[in-house]
């Protein structure tokens, strides 16, 4: 590839179901590259397997996409100077180069029948072999190699199911460049030969499909997960019979995401186990199975973004906070790793933590405003924004909040049994009453000043301050935990200080508490 041309690159997703973080990721990594060479960042849709269409699942993409900030340039949805980006909808053109490479001998018709080819799989393995439709067996069956060229001819014009399949050459070593792997050599004889097209759908496989898109589209770097490394040795043969090995783009395979423990690679199925998504937006199957998803989880789309950035490349830094910008800066191929990159769902937590952190008291407020409303609880969006200024360096997910903050809207209806026996006790309830009056007298009910009296007041009288005020925190909130209690007092008001303080009292004299 000259360096002069503009990078151009693809993410090439099959409509087959919901789309995986690794194919996020992949969808990631192209968009970084693209948008750091000031290049072209397409949207393909590979869809030429009938078997395997999902409805719904290219919605789902786009949406998912979107959802993470990842803009097309290119493709389906948007359109541009090589569309339709739909392979469906581009059927006409792969038939053209299949066969022109059965012209030039690099390919062949084959006339078996699935069901033969059955026959002879089962055969071979009741023999203990296995069966691979390859250089040793090609002229032996049904195929245009072995057949006389007018029995093509009649079993094509009668209407015979054909297929197209590539004949490997027998016996070469295949040198490739992977960008993240390096030198990679493979000897034909290992490879069987793949099928090119299909007369049964009209249609082409993935093999064909994909290589002439990505030269009629002009890729210059093919950047996809691991799991196409073993098709890049029939992919390098495909440039070369069609002629286009001068303008073959250059590859890079990702590594695989791996489960976050033992052996294999991440699924839905360790997502269930653990408690943990592994699709960007919730889904739901034909049958009605749910999947949950990143989104509906309460994740921030920036947050996953940089934790999946992070599982595979790493910057070479300690820093691990990215932003969309800061990664098309910092990204590069070298930096990507060869091994699996394992999943850890408490640092995904933990990303959603560092994010909900820095998002402004005005725009958590505004997006715990619609728990509120559901609990009937009508503030001032000025309150909410004190409430979560407090609370937000203890909170994961905008979900929390709520737990984290209900007896700053609502007074305790329970007490904490523990928190009482522990507290309500001796003369603790005695000095509550009598700081119940101290408060009573505070004009300006701020944080500060009140604090300031409370305290010199525990002072004056040599009160342990531990006592009283987890004793005072019991009337308020009910329970042992949360903010500093003079924060609580400042946000609910005196009034309201003073009405728990009086229930407490009440019903905790009377010893009632939560269980
Ligand atoms: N359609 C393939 C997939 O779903 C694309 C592989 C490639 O990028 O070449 O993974």
């Amino acid at each position: 590839m000259s360096s002069t041309k503009r990078v151009r690159v693809r993410f090439a997703p099959s409509p087959t179901g919901p789309l995986h973080m690794g194919g996020v990721r992949t969808a990631l990594y192209n968009y970084l590259f693209a948008r750091q060479h000031k290049g072209d960042f397409i949207l393909r849709i590979e869809d030429t397997d009938s078997n395997r269409f999902v409805p719904g699942a290219e919605a789902y993409i786009l949406e998912s996409l979107r959802w993470c900030g990842i803009t097309i340039d290119e493709g389906v949805s948007v359109g541009g100077p090589h569309a339709p980006y739909r392979q469906s909808e581009r059927k006409e053109i792969y038939l053209k180069y299949a066969l022109q490479l059965v012209a030039s001998s690099n390919a062949y018709y084959a006339f078996d029948t699935p069901e033969e080819l059955n026959a002879i799989r089962s055969e071979a393995e009741a023999a203990g072999r296995t069966f691979s439709y390859n250089y040793e067996v090609r002229e032996k069956l049904p195929t245009s190699l072995s057949l006389p060229a007018e029995e093509v001819q009649k079993r094509i014009d009668r209407g015979d199911q054909w297929v197209i399949r590539f004949k490997t050459p027998e016996n070469e070593e295949i040198h490739m460049h992977d960008l993240i792997r390096g030198d990679v050599t493979v000897n034909t004889s290992t490879l069987d030969d793949k099928v090119l097209y299909k007369s049964a759908d009209a249609l082409p496989t993935y093999h064909l499909a994909n290589i002439v898109d990505d030269h009629l589209m002009e890729i210059t770097h093919v950047i996809r997960g691991e799991e196409w490394l073993p098709s890049l040795p029939l992919h390098y043969m495909l440039y070369r019979a069609l002629g286009w090995s001068d303008s073959q783009p250059e590859f890079a395979h990702l590594p695989l995401l791996l489960k976050p423990t033992g052996k294999g690679k991440l699924s839905k199925r360790d997502g269930d186990k653990m408690g943990f998504p592994v699709f960007p937006l919730q889904w739901t199957s034909s049958d009605g199975e749910q999947s949950r998803g990143y989104r509906e989880d309460g994740y921030f789309p920036e947050a996953f973004i940089n934790m999946l950035a992070l599982l595979g490349w790493n910057p070479g830094t300690d820093q691990e906070i990215f932003s969309m910008d800061e990664l098309i800066k910092a990204f590069s191929l070298e930096r990507v790793s060869k091994s699996g990159a394992r999943f850890n769902p408490e640092k995904a937590h933990w990303f959603n933590a560092q994010y909900l952190r820095t998002k402004s008291d005005k725009e958590l407020a505004e997006l715990f405003l619609p728990t509120l409303k559901e609990k009937g609880i009508e503030v001032p969006i000025s309150k909410v924004e004190q409430v979560v200024a407090l609370i937000k360096e203890r909170a994961a997910f905008v979900k929390e909040l709520w737990d984290l903050s209900w007896f700053m809207f609502q007074a305790p209806e329970t007490y904490d049994t523990k928190s009482v026996t522990k507290f309500w006790k001796g003369e603790n309830p005695a000095r509550i009453a009598a700081l119940r009056e101290v408060l009573a007298g505070i004009d300006d009910f701020s944080k500060e000043h009140a604090e300031k009296v409370v305290f010199d007041w525990i002072v004056k009288n040599e009160y342990p301050m531990g006592q009283v005020m987890n004793t005072f925190r019991i009337a308020i909130v009910g329970a042992g935990s949360g903010p500093s209690i003079m924060d609580i007092c400042a946000i609910i008001g005196k009034e309201e200080t003073l009405r728990r303080i009086d229930n407490a009292l009440l019903r905790l004299n009377r010893n009632e508490t939560a269980e």
